[in-house]
C-alpha cells in the first residue's frame, strides 16, 4: 500500500515510512493511495469476534509487506492486552437507539491510548529492524501527551518531547504527562496555547536540517497510523448493532477532526454509515465551516472540554484533501491562506463533505445540563468531551441506531463533572497514587529556536 501527501509534493511512502515520519516533507499529511473496500460478507463475519480480531482484519489490507500476519497479530495483542476492559471498546445503551461506545478502558482513560499503544508496538518494532534512533515530538491538548507518553516510556532508542499549553490541562493530565520517571520522557510547558504548540511542532518538522539531526518522528493525530487504529472500533460498534445489514450513525466530540476521520474511512471501506456528526464545544470552527462554508480561525476560548479547544484542525485537510478531488495543489493553496486567517470552502467540496459529514455544537452550560441528565436518567457518568457528543447526537437521532463516542473517563475531568452532578469521579484503582508521585517539568516560552536548542541538548547522546 503507497501513501500520498495531501499537497501532492512529497514523496510516496509505504506504510512503515509514513508511520515513522508522519508529517509529509511539504507540509502535508499521509493518506492511503486507494481505500481498500471490505466485501458485506467479510463485514457480516465481523460481528461478535474479538476486538483484536477484528482490528487485525481491518489493518491488514492498510499495512502492506511492513509487518508479516503474524507479527502484526502479536503486536496487536501487546497493544490492549493493558486494557481495564475485556471488550476493549464496549457499547452502552443510553435511551432508544442511542448508544455510547466507551473508549476510555486504556492505560491513560482516554481513546488516544487505543491507537498509541498500538503505534508504540509498531514504532518499536520497526526501529528494532532499522536500529535507528528516533525523537517522537508531540503537541498535545492533554491526553496525546499522556497516551504517547504511557506507550513509549523507557524504550531504548527513543526520546518522547512533548509540548503542552502551561496552565491549560487537567491535573490529571498533567500529572500522567510528569510523573513517569524514565529518562527518555520530556514533558514541556509551554507557554501559549494548544494551537501554538501544533504551531511549533510543525514548524520543526518543516526544518529539515532539525529534523534529520534529531531524527524527529511525529505521533499527532497527523500521524496515519493512529487515524487507521482508530478505523477499527467504528467495526465492532456498528457490526454489534446490526451492520453491514443496518445502517449506523455516529456522533463524535472532535476538535482535530482525527476520531471522525476515521469514520469517514471505515464508511469508504463499505462500512454502511449513514451520518458522521461532528461535535463541537464552542470552539466551533469545524461546526461553522461545516453550516457556512467558511473555515476561519477566531481566537481559543478555554473550555472545560479542554482536549477539543482547537482552532486549526489539522485532519480536517484529510477530507478536504478527498472533497477537492485529491487536488493536492489546491489544498495547499487552501492551507496557505489559513495562515492569514481562513478560506471559503468551494461549493462542489463543501456539496461533497456534506454528503457524509453534518454538525452541532454543545455551549459549557449545555455541557455541564447533559452530564446531569445523563447522569440522572441511566447512572452513566460522562466526561465534558463525550458530554459534548451525548447533547449533539441528542439533535440527530434518526431511525438507525446513533453511537456517540466517549472520549474519555470522567476522573480524567474531575471538576466538571463535580459541578455537574456534586460528586467527584474516582481515579481506576490502577493509578490511585496518581497523586503522591512526584513531578517532572520544564517551562519553555513559544519560541522555535529555544525549543529545538532544548530538544538537542536533551537527546544529545
Ligand atoms: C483528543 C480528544 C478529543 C478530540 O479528538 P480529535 O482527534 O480531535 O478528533 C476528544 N475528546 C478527548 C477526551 C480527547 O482526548
Amino acid at each position: 500500500m503507497n501513501y500520498i501527501s495531501t499537497r501532492g509534493a512529497a514523496p510516496v511512502l509505504g506504510f512503515q515510512e509514513a508511520m515513522l515520519t508522519g508529517l509529509a516533507r511539504d507540509g502535508g499529511l499521509y493518506v492511503p493511495e486507494t481505500v481498500p473496500v471490505i466485501p458485506e460478507s467479510e463485514i457480516a463475519a465481523l460481528a461478535g469476534l474479538p476486538y483484536e480480531d477484528v482490528a487485525f482484519r481491518v489493518m491488514r489490507p492498510f499495512i502492506g509487506d511492513a509487518f508479516a500476519d503474524d507479527e502484526l497479530r502479536r503486536l496487536i495483542g501487546a497493544a490492549y492486552a493493558g486494557f481495564g476492559h475485556a471488550a476493549r471498546a464496549p457499547l452502552v445503551q443510553l435511551g432508544p437507539n442511542h448508544f455510547l461506545l466507551e473508549l476510555f478502558h486504556g492505560p491513560t482513560l482516554a481513546f488516544k491510548d487505543f491507537a498509541m499503544q498500538l503505534i508504540g508496538q509498531l514504532f518499536q518494532a520497526a526501529l528494532a529492524r532499522t536500529g535507528q534512533r528516533i525523537t517522537i515530538v508531540g503537541a498535545t491538548s492533554g491526553d496525546t501527551g499522556s497516551a504517547a507518553i504511557e506507550a513509549f516510556r523507557g524504550l531504548s532508542n527513543v526520546d518522547v518531547v512533548i509540548l503542552f499549553p502551561h496552565g491549560r490541562v487537567s491535573d490529571v493530565q498533567r500529572r500522567q504527562m510528569t510523573t513517569p520517571a524514565e529518562a527518555n520522557v520530556h514533558a514541556l510547558a509551554l507557554d501559549g496555547d494548544f494551537d501554538d504548540c501544533q504551531a511549533r511542532l510543525k514548524d520543526m518538522f518543516n526544518d529539515f536540517a532539525f529534523r534529520d539531526a534529531v531524527g524527529l518522528a511525529g505521533v499527532n493525530s497527523i500521524n496515519w497510523a493512529r487515524v487507521l487504529a482508530q478505523v477499527v472500533y467504528y467495526f465492532t460498534a456498528a457490526t454489534s448493532l446490526g451492520a453491514p445489514h443496518r445502517e449506523v450513525s455516529f456522533t463524535v466530540p472532535t476538535g482535530n477532526f482525527g476520531d471522525i476521520f476515521a469514520g469517514y474511512i471505515a464508511k469508504r471501506m463499505g462500512l454502511p454509515i449513514k451520518r458522521l456528526v461532528v461535535a463541537t464545544n464552542q470552539n466551533d470552527i469545524l461546526h461553522r465551516a461545516l453550516s457556512s462554508g467558511d473555515y476561519l480561525t477566531e481566537g481559543v476560548v478555554p473550555s472545560i472540554s479542554p482536549s477539543m479547544d482547537i482552532q486549526v484542525s489539522s485532519n480536517f485537510e484529510r477530507a478536504l484533501f478527498d472533497a477537492y478531488g485529491r487536488d493536492g495543489a489546491a489544498v495547499a493553496a487552501l492551507m496557505a491562506d489559513l495562515r492569514q486567517g481562513g478560506f471559503r470552502i468551494s461549493p462542489n467540496a463543501l456539496g461533497a463533505l456534506r454528503d457524509t459529514f453534518t454538525s452541532g455544537r454543545c455551549s459549557e452550560d449545555e455541557t455541564l445540563a447533559t452530564i446531569r441528565a445523563v447522569h440522572a436518567t441511566t447512572g452513566e457518568v460522562l466526561c465534558p468531551h463525550s458530554a459534548v457528543g451525548v447533547k449533539v447526537a441528542q439533535e440527530h437521532i434518526g431511525p438507525e441506531p446513533m453511537v456517540t463516542l466517549a472520549t474519555a473517563h470522567p476522573a480524567k475531568f474531575p471538576d466538571a463533572v463535580e459541578t455537574a452532578i456534586g460528586t467527584r469521579p474516582a481515579l481506576p484503582a490502577r493509578m490511585a497514587d496518581l497523586f503522591d508521585r512526584p513531578e517532572r517539568v520544564t517551562r519553555v516560552p513559544n519560541d522555535l529556536a529555544a525549543l529545538q536548542s532544548l530538544i538537542r541538548e536533551r537527546t544529545a547522546r
